[in-house]
């Protein structure tokens, strides 16, 4: 029921995705952010950023969006900028707008996720409700850290703890610093919480703010810095310590969700269809603390 809940979730996400699409407006851009060092953001908000490093010899994709037709758009991008083959992809989570373009990116890639993210890409794939997607699932996987020499630079591919999920990776690239931050950042917007923690996410937004960073890749939305990201992690701290006093004068998830006051975040996306609303954001926060 649990797992079946979850893909309902993602399912649900998926579907949400199509809606937004059509309501995208800007066109996707890409952005040097230093040397060999690309964001792609994308023009469909349903669909994840990307980030390539172009090598000597190859291309390394962070994410590669929802499914063909974005993972089509970000290559036709990399194209522009490099012919050099796409060597290596690293999926920061299992949702599939950040690896619906596996296929299509990099065919012949060595995929890169942490275990955790290839085993929920697995039960993905096995689940009927998900068939029009193709998942190619990680040749490659790891724990805590792994470090890639894609010369001449170096990539440093971490899992910051519990987050967005249970399992997100960040991409840090210290020559050029800039970081991927997959969905554990979405620029100014509420985010989209599935089984993670909300106190570790923080724990691990604090961390990258102590990085030399000159640029930060948001899952979502426009190229980021460090003022955008503290921001964002200013958010979450400021409700995740108003869901805790709300819940210890026994307030009951109803009224937490009521009584929350986020007016200084009134410039936030808010996103109903995704459980990615203040209000939701609270309610996730107090199942965590309840689980304790
Ligand atoms: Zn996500």
């Amino acid at each position: 029921m649990r797992m079946h809940l979850r893909n309902s979730k993602c399912w649900n996400i998926v579907l949400l995705v199509s809606v937004c699409s059509s309501l995208a407006a800007a066109e996707s851009a890409v952005k040097p952010i230093g040397r060999g060092l690309y964001a792609y953001i994308s023009d469909n908000d349903a669909s994840a950023n990307s980030t390539f490093l172009v090598g000597d010899a190859g291309i390394l994709v962070v994410d590669t969006g929802l499914n063909r037709t974005e993972g089509s758009k970000l290559l036709g991008a990399i194209r522009r900028v490099s012919g050099l083959p796409v060597n290596y992809i690293v999926n920061t989570h299992y949702h599939p707008d950040h690896q619906g373009g596996n296929a299509v990116v990099g065919p012949s890639a060595v995929v890169i996720s942490t275990d955790f993210t290839r085993e929920r890409t697995l039960a993905l794939q096995k689940d009927p409700g998900m068939k029009a997607f193709h998942f190619a699932l990680a040749d490659l996987t790891f724990q805590q850290q792994v470090t890639l020499h894609l010369e001449p630079f170096t990539v440093q591919i971490y899992f910051p703890g519990k987050a967005h999920t249970s399992g997100d990776a960040l991409v840090y690239f210290p020559e050029q610093r800039a970081i991927s931050m997959g969905d554990l950042f979405l620029n100014r917007s509420s985010p989209a919480m599935d089984d993670g923690s909300v106190e570790s996410w923080i724990h691990a937004l604090d961390h990258v703010l102590e990085l030399p960073l000159d640029n930060v890749v948001p899952g979502h939305f426009e190229l980021a810095t460090k003022s955008e990201l503290q921001r964002f992690r200013d958010y979450l701290n400021d409700l995740y310590q108003q869901v805790r006093a709300l819940k210890k004068t026994n307030k009951t998830l109803e009224q937490v969700r009521r009584d929350i006051h986020m007016e200084k975040y009134s410039d936030f996306r808010q996103y109903a269809k995704y459980d990615a609303t203040f209000a939701d954001n609270a309610a996730a926060i107090y199942q965590q603390l309840q689980a304790h």
